[in-house]
């Protein structure tokens, strides 16, 4: 504990808000978090029942450094939780064509295995043989990573809150649209519609894709993004299980699709990395016209049995993206006492257990060589990970 506590508002109890929340904690600061809703919020970004941890990220040497570091913590977290909440599944990509040295596929391999890490070389022959639900016809060449799967997101989130609580920080929900108050340009708190306040020596946004809403100047370099998702219950959902179905990418750089094994209740999640749809994130969540065809041609195509089978139920999720892809933590230029933590760009959950680090270091002013990158920026050339297809 630090000898004389600061208080700290967090506005948002998404992965980013309650990473924050714990670690500021443990540091001895006095922590209140709020959120306009109860936690996991079901629009939140977080929660949804699963998310991909990966540590493939092409040339990105700080991204995979950050994904093998979560990985380490995701074990640690089972075995403290004594849950297995990460399921070490492997992520296997595949592509169409020969892996070709710029693509995802090939970057991430290369990379992967120059660190040291042991990649397993996927042909169609392979594919055939390993995993048999995948068309191998359509898809030749690719890798498994044994070490990345995925979490069950919207668990992990209740257990932080849970956690949360625990140690001591005030969580209040349902608040009504909460937002920053500022004294000559100072941040000095939190106020709701219904006319209650908080205040604090320092207040961090953290509200996802609503983050540019409560803070318009943000607006030029952070948008919220809609993107589908779909949950299928195949009549057996056995053939959709590891290890022959691990964590998958179907061409993922150029197309976006990735999914899921079947979790406990049989339900497989398919989803697509793209560009999306820009939107309000206030605004009503509805899917696009023809997105159950679409995701069923790409099931035709890619995993055959699983194209016909019934839907269980869709969602609509919300990136905060960056133009440049890159998480955007960092105080506020001439706004005293705020902070933002936001700007996910869609691939953020996985790095949950270090994110709160990365949040208490930027808020104390500390050196942390992971915090540079997602710093108050100029807007320049448009980017993204490498597993985002543009289009
Ligand atoms: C479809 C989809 C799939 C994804 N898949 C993956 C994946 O496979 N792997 C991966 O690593 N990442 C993935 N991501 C990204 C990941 O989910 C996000 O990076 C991460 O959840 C962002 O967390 P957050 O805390 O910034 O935002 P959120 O989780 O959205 O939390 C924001 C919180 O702020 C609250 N809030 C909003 N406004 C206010 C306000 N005014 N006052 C108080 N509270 C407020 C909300 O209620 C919410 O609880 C995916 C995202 C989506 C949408």
């Amino acid at each position: 504990m630090k000898a004389t506590a600061s208080s700290v508002l967090i506005l948002g109890g998404g992965c980013f808000g309650l990473t924050a929340a714990l670690e500021l904690r443990a540091r001895g600061w006095q922590v209140t978090l709020i959120d306009q809703g109860r936690l996991p919020h079901p629009d939140a970004a977080s929660t949804d029942i699963s998310k991909v941890v990966r540590m493939d990220y092409a040339t990105d040497k700080q991204h995979t450094e950050m994904g093998e570091r979560s990985i380490e913590l995701w074990h640690q977290w089972n075995a403290q939780w004594k849950e297995n909440l990460y399921h070490e599944t492997g992520f296997l990509v595949m592509s169409r064509g020969a892996l070709m040295p710029g693509g995802f596929e090939h970057d991430s391999l290369v990379f992967g295995t120059g660190r040291g890490h042991s990649l397993h070389r996927t042909s169609a022959e392979r594919l055939r043989e390993c995993h048999p639900t995948w068309n191998a016809d359509a898809y030749q060449d690719g890798y498994l990573n044994p070490r990345g799967g995925w979490v069950e997101s919207g668990r992990v989130i209740a257990r932080l809150a849970a956690e949360a609580r625990a140690f001591g920080v005030q969580i209040h929900e349902d608040v009504a649209h909460p937002r920053p108050i500022f004294a000559n340009r100072c941040c000095t708190g939190i106020t709701s519609a219904d006319g209650r306040t908080w205040q604090a020596d320092a207040t961090i946004i953290a509200a996802g894709a609503w983050t540019p809403s409560l803070l318009p100047e943000l607006r030029e370099v952070m948008w919220a993004t809609a993107q589908t998702v779909f949950h299928f219950k195949p009549e057996n959902p056995d053939p959709f299980t590891p290890p022959h179905f691990p964590v998958w990418g179907a061409d993922i750089g150029r197309t976006g699709w990735y999914g899921f094994p079947a979790n406990a209740d049989g339900l497989v999640k398919v989803a697509n990395h793209g560009p999306g749809r820009r939107v309000e994130a206030s605004a009503l969540r509805s899917l696009p016209d023809g997105e159950e065809a679409r995701y069923r041609a790409f099931l035709q195509e890619t995993f055959p049995s699983l194209a016909a089978a019934p839907l269980y139920s869709t969602r609509v999720c919300l990136y905060c993206d960056t133009f440049d892809g890159a998480f955007w933590i960092d105080h506020v230029p001439d706004r005293p006492g705020l902070i933002v933590a936001a700007g996910d760009s869609g691939h953020a959950f996985k790095f949950t257990p270090v994110m709160g680090g990365i949040i208490a270091d930027v808020v104390e002013h500390k050196p942390n060589p992971w915090t540079r990158r997602y710093r108050w920026r100029e807007r320049t050339a448009a980017n993204s990970d490498g597993a985002r297809a543009s289009s």
